[in-house]
C-alpha cells in the first residue's frame, strides 16, 4: 500500500514538474535592453497634411460604375504637391491609373528590398448615420488631440505615416540599407483587384521579391481582450480565407391551406439550425499557437499553466476561446448566415428558397474542406450546397515564420517605439491587400504602429466618428522612422 501511495505521489510530482516546465518554456518575445531614442518631428504639419488627404473623399463602393474616380486624380496630385521631397528622390510609377508605386533603391543593393503597404481608399459612409458624427466625414477636422474623419484609421493614417517617415529621413540626408518599395493601393476595400493586384503583378513581372512585407492590420490594444494586463502589439502572420456557400431547398410549392409536414422554408432554417449548432472544428496549431505562446508568457500562474500545456488542456481552452464571438474566430472557421429569402405572398408555399451563408477560414481548413463539412451537418439531399457563381473562396495565407530574423527585426522596432506593449504574433480575422501578395515574400505581417485613443475605436472602423490621437499618429510616424533606420543593423531581441 504504502508503495502505491508513493508511487501515486511521485507520478503527480513528475506531472506537476512537466506542467511548471512547460508553463515557463513559454516563449514570450521579450527585447533586451533599453528602448531607442525616437526622432523629433514637426508634428502640426504631419497633421495638417492628414487632414488635407482625409478631406479627398477616395470612396470605394461595390458597384465600380458608382466609384468618382477623379477623387483619386485628386488624391495622387496631393500627394506629390505635399511630399515633393518624396517624389523629387524616390522613383514612382502609378499602376493601373491609380495606385503608387515608390522605390527607395538602398546602399547595399545586393539585400532583398522591403515592401510597406496601405490603401488609398475608404468605404463610403452610412447616409442614415450622418447626423451622428461630431464632424462631417470628410472634413478632416482635428482638434487638439484627436484627428477626426473617414480613413483616419482606415487606412490614410498608415500611408500618410509613411509618407512623413520617408519625408523626414529625406530631410536628415538619410538613405536606408536596403531598398524600400512603397505601395498604395486604390480598392482594398472591394478586394484590390484593380489596385494591390496590378501591383503584385508589376513586381512579379520585374523579378522583384521581398525581404518583409507590412500592411495594414494588427495594432497596439489593450491587454484585457487577451486575458493579460499589458498593452498588446498585435502582428498578424496569417489572415483568414473567405467563402460564402449558397443552401438552396426545394421542394413542391401549392397552397398554404393544406402545407405538407415541412415547407421549404422549414426545410432551409432546419439546414442553418444544424450550421449555427455545429460549429466547426476548432484548430489550435498554427498561427493560433504561436499567439498562444505570447501571451500564456505574460499570464499568471494558472493560465500560464492552461496555456503551456495545451497537451492536457486543449478542450479547456477551446472552450474558453469559444464562449466569446471574438475567441471563437481565433481558433475556428466560423460560420454566419447573412442572407435568406423564400417566398413571394403570405398564402403561397414557395417552391424554392435560398439563404447564403459566410464562412471565414482558419489555416487548416480550405473552401473543399469546408463544403464536405457543411454537407455532412446539413445532411439533407433536399437542401443544395453549392457556390454562388464564380466565387470559389479563398484559402488562408500561409503563416509567416514568428521566429524568423525578420520577425525579431519587427519585434525589436515595436518594442523600441511601444517599450510597454507585449508583441503577440495571430491571425486576421479580416483580409488584406496583402492576399495578392502572397508568393512575394515568405514574411507578411500586417500591423498598424498607430494605436488607439481607446477601446471605442475599434468600432469606428468603418463606422461613425472614425479617429486617430494626435500622440498615437506621432508615434507611427517614429515607427516608420525607426524602422526604416534600423534596417540593415541586425538588431537582437
Ligand atoms: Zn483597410
Amino acid at each position: 500500500m504504502k508503495n502505491v501511495l508513493k508511487g501515486i505521489l511521485g507520478l503527480v510530482a513528475a506531472l506537476t514538474a512537466i506542467l511548471l516546465f512547460n508553463a515557463y518554456n513559454l516563449d514570450g518575445v521579450r527585447p533586451l535592453g533599453s528602448p531607442a531614442k525616437l526622432m523629433n518631428i514637426n508634428i502640426q504639419k504631419a497633421v495638417d497634411r492628414l487632414s488635407g488627404g482625409v478631406n479627398i473623399p477616395t470612396i470605394s463602393q461595390m458597384n465600380s460604375a458608382k466609384i468618382d474616380y477623379t477623387q483619386f486624380l485628386d488624391f495622387n496630385r496631393y500627394l506629390r504637391r505635399e511630399f515633393p521631397k518624396v517624389f523629387n528622390t524616390l522613383e514612382s510609377y502609378t499602376i493601373n491609373k491609380h495606385s503608387l508605386i515608390l522605390k527607395w533603391s538602398g546602399a547595399q543593393p545586393l539585400k532583398k528590398p522591403i515592401l510597406l503597404m496601405a490603401h488609398m481608399d475608404v468605404v463610403p459612409i452610412d447616409e442614415q448615420s450622418l447626423d451622428q458624427w461630431t464632424f462631417p466625414p470628410f472634413s478632416g477636422t482635428a482638434d487638439e488631440e484627436i484627428i477626426w474623419g473617414r480613413g483616419t484609421m482606415d487606412d490614410k493614417g498608415s500611408l500618410f505615416a509613411i509618407m512623413e517617415s520617408v519625408d523626414q529621413l529625406i530631410a536628415n540626408g538619410h538613405q536606408p540599407a536596403q531598398t524600400i518599395y512603397i505601395a498604395f493601393g486604390h480598392d482594398e476595400e472591394i478586394g484590390g483587384n484593380e489596385g494591390a493586384k496590378k501591383s503584385a503583378e508589376y513586381f512579379r513581372k520585374n523579378g522583384i521579391d521581398f525581404d518583409f512585407i507590412l500592411d495594414e492590420g494588427g495594432g497596439i490594444t489593450s491587454g484585457k481582450s487577451f486575458g493579460i494586463e499589458k498593452a498588446v502589439a498585435f502582428v498578424a502572420v496569417s489572415e483568414k480565407g473567405y467563402m460564402t456557400l449558397e443552401l438552396v431547398a426545394k421542394g413542391t410549392g401549392g397552397h398554404s391551406s393544406m402545407p405538407g409536414k415541412e415547407t421549404t422554408i422549414g426545410i432551409l432554417a432546419n439546414a442553418i439550425t444544424k450550421l449555427q449548432e455545429n460549429p466547426l472544428p476548432a484548430r489550435l496549431g498554427g498561427a493560433t499557437k504561436h499567439m498562444f505562446k505570447a501571451i500564456g508568457a505574460e499570464m499568471k500562474l494558472l493560465p500560464r499553466i492552461i496555456m503551456g500545456n495545451q497537451w492536457l488542456f486543449e478542450g479547456l481552452i477551446e472552450r474558453i476561446f469559444s464562449s466569446s464571438p471574438a475567441g471563437s474566430a481565433v481558433i475556428r472557421t466560423t460560420t454566419a448566415p447573412t442572407i435568406i429569402s423564400g417566398g413571394i405572398k403570405d398564402n403561397v408555399i414557395p417552391a424554392q428558397a435560398m439563404a447564403m451563408v459566410n464562412f471565414r477560414i482558419i489555416p487548416g481548413d480550405t473552401p473543399e474542406s469546408i463544403v464536405d463539412m457543411v454537407r455532412e451537418i446539413v445532411d439533407d439531399p433536399r437542401v443544395e450546397i453549392k457556390h454562388p457563381e464564380g466565387q470559389f473562396g479563398r484559402k488562408p495565407a500561409p503563416v509567416s515564420d514568428p521566429t524568423s530574423d525578420q520577425f525579431k527585426f519587427l519585434s525589436r522596432n515595436i518594442y523600441d517605439v511601444f517599450p510597454s506593449a507585449v508583441v503577440v504574433p495571430g491571425i486576421s480575422p479580416g483580409g488584406t491587400d496583402t492576399k495578392h501578395f502572397l508568393d512575394l515574400s515568405p514574411n507578411i505581417y500586417r500591423f498598424s504602429g498607430i494605436g488607439r485613443t481607446d477601446d471605442s475605436d475599434l468600432k469606428r472602423v468603418h463606422g461613425i466618428d472614425e479617429r486617430i490621437g494626435i500622440k498615437a499618429y506621432e508615434k507611427g510616424i517614429q515607427f516608420y522612422i525607426h524602422l526604416i533606420e534600423s534596417l540593415g543593423q541586425n538588431q537582437k531581441l
